[in-house]
């Protein structure tokens, strides 16, 4: 059995480029940003009818992607 040159079995988890070792299951910083930036999103929308303004998270999600 090899283990290079085999394929990964699906690549990254949101665009579907090979996956990156350092970001695993994603190929990038980028896409592992993209991710948690659903979850947040998904979070952020539970609390109340005071609906959160799509520039905060947006805002979230750029200070997140500053760190990569
Ligand atoms: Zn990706």
């Amino acid at each position: 059995m090899s283990k290079l040159g085999g394929g990964n079995g699906g690549g990254c988890a949101i665009c579907g480029k090979p996956v990156d070792q350092a970001h695993r299951p994603f190929c990038s910083g980028r896409c592992k940003t993209i991710d948690l930036g659903r979850w947040l999103d998904g979070d952020y929308r539970l609390p109340s009818e005071d609906a959160p303004d799509e520039a905060e998270i947006i805002d979230l999600a750029s200070r997140v992607r500053t760190e990569d």
